[in-house]
């Protein structure tokens, strides 16, 4: 009891359809600076994207965050979800729907976890070029627990629309 907890590496995808997307995500990355137990130390540039769900709905903005953390993996799920709550995430049901802001973790070091709530690495992101172009950005050298890298999956992912509208922001500054 009391003693130091390792910080674990862990990766969010962030996205964004509804309600304003560009603050989404701003006050998304705000919120995931203040998780407890955690630092935030990268966020990459976000991106627009074609909805890769039902089609007729908005553009999506995407991101991801490279978060420092301490919080066990379904903690840091349920910080997620609640960050989702509260900027107004309704579930309506319908899969890959529109959606003011959706948190999906990503990476958790190299855990590998299967479980009814979390499934790590994040099944769909290795088919997402609007996950692994920004997460090459901030980790193109690192490696999935099988062992291909971020840049090798990137260089096989089919193209989709996708372009940078923002530069993001070293939460740590140490440029
Ligand atoms: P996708 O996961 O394909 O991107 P989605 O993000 O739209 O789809 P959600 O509605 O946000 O799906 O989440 C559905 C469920 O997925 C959540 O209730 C959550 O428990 C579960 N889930 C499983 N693995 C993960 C993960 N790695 N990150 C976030 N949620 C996950
Ligand atoms: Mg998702
Ligand atoms: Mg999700």
């Amino acid at each position: 009891m009391g003693e130091a907890h390792t910080f674990v590496r862990a990766y969010i995808g962030l996205g964004s359809n509804l309600g304003d997307p560009p603050a989404q995500l701003r006050s998304a990355v705000e919120a995931l600076a203040q998780l407890p137990g955690s630092r935030l130390t990268a966020v990459s540039r976000f991106y627009r994207s074609s909805p890769m769900g039902p089609g007729d709905q908005p553009d999506y903005l995407n991101a991801v965050a490279m978060l420092d953390t301490t919080l066990e993996p379904l903690a840091l799920l349920d910080a997620l979800q609640a960050i989702e709550q509260q900027q107004g995430r309704v579930r309506s049901g319908e899969r890959w729907g529109p959606r003011t802001l959706d948190l999906d973790l990503l990476l958790y070091g190299a855990e590998e976890i299967d479980l009814p709530r979390l499934r790590v690495p994040h099944p769909g992101m290795r088919e997402r070029n609007f996950v692994l172009v920004p997460l090459a950005e901030l980790a193109p050298e690192l490696h999935f627990p099988d062992g291909c890298s971020v840049r090798e999956a990137l260089d096989q992912v089919l193209p989709g629309s996708l372009e940078p509208v923002s530069s993001g922001r070293d939460a740590t500054d140490a440029s």
